[in-house]
């Protein structure tokens, strides 16, 4: 028995432009999905998201956000700052950060602290990469990524945010988890939170994330503690994020 209802989030990454975005949003609003949706478009279009979404209780969230607080730091983005302009979310220790913009564990972990002290939802990546899942080390490398936030965030203070389990190996590669081998995962994660705080454990939205489409989002989602997606390249068609959101509400 799980109270936990199924979330599904949208990652634009660096894609988009005003006027497609205004095609995608339309087409959103048209459908209105019957599960939790959180969109994540590019910094420079949250302002144009939040605005067209205002009113149908689907969240917004960024990409990243600054470890640090307000200040002389030129080019990056305060938490504070989000939830000034409506943003209620916020991704952070997604993998292409963690390997194209040097994100260690421990850098992580501060951006979800910061997320969590200025009011922010976060929705913490963590996955293994292909050579680690190879050398037997999945679960060994995940927990390490997740106790390095634990460190600074107890589990309870990461909800009402998510963990999202990204295996690198398979975003954007077409290559999915197989649902067995993603609930293995997510099990081990819940364990891991369930040693520290069981009630926050249970409460947690779990999400996947790795090549997700309206093909098998469906087989994904019914697994007992997937509780819903982290969508990269089908977010970008509206009719597939759409239909992915339809599996999670089933
Ligand atoms: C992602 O960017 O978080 C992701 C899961 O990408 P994709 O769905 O394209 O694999």
């Amino acid at each position: 028995m799980t109270a936990r209802s199924k979330l599904v989030a949208a990652n634009w990454k660096m894609n988009g432009n005003r006027a497609d975005n205004e095609r995608w949003l339309q087409q959103f609003r048209a459908q209105a999905p019957s599960c939790a949706v959180v969109v994540c478009p590019p910094y420079v279009y949250l302002s144009q998201v939040v605005q067209a979404l205002a009113g149908t209780g689907c969240g917004i969230g960024a990409q990243n956000v600054s470890e640090r607080p307000a200040g002389a730091w030129t080019g990056e983005v305060a938490a504070e700052m989000l939830v000034d302009c409506a943003v209620g979310w916020v991704i952070v220790g997604h993998s292409e950060r963690r390997a194209f913009y040097n994100e260690s564990n421990e850098v992580v972990a501060r951006k979800a602290a910061r997320a969590i002290e200025a009011g922010l939802r976060p929705i913490v990546c963590v996955g293994e990469t292909l050579q680690e899942r190879e050398q037997g080390r999945t679960q060994q490398v995940v927990a390490a990524q997740l106790e390095a936030v634990l460190q600074l965030c107890p589990a309870g203070q990461l909800l009402p945010g998510a963990i999202a389990y990204e295996p690198v190996w398979a975003i954007g590669t077409g290559r999915t988890a197989s649902p067995e081998q993603a609930q293995e995962v997510h099990r081990a994660i819940r364990g891991q939170l369930a040693a520290r705080d069981a009630e926050a454990a249970a409460a947690m939205r779990l999400l996947y994330g790795g090549s997700v489409k309206p093909a098998n989002a469906a087989e994904l989602f019914s697994q007992t503690d997937i509780d819903g997606g982290l969508i990269g390249g089908a977010s970008l068609v509206a009719a597939d994020f759409l239909a992915i959101c339809a599996a999670a509400a089933h």
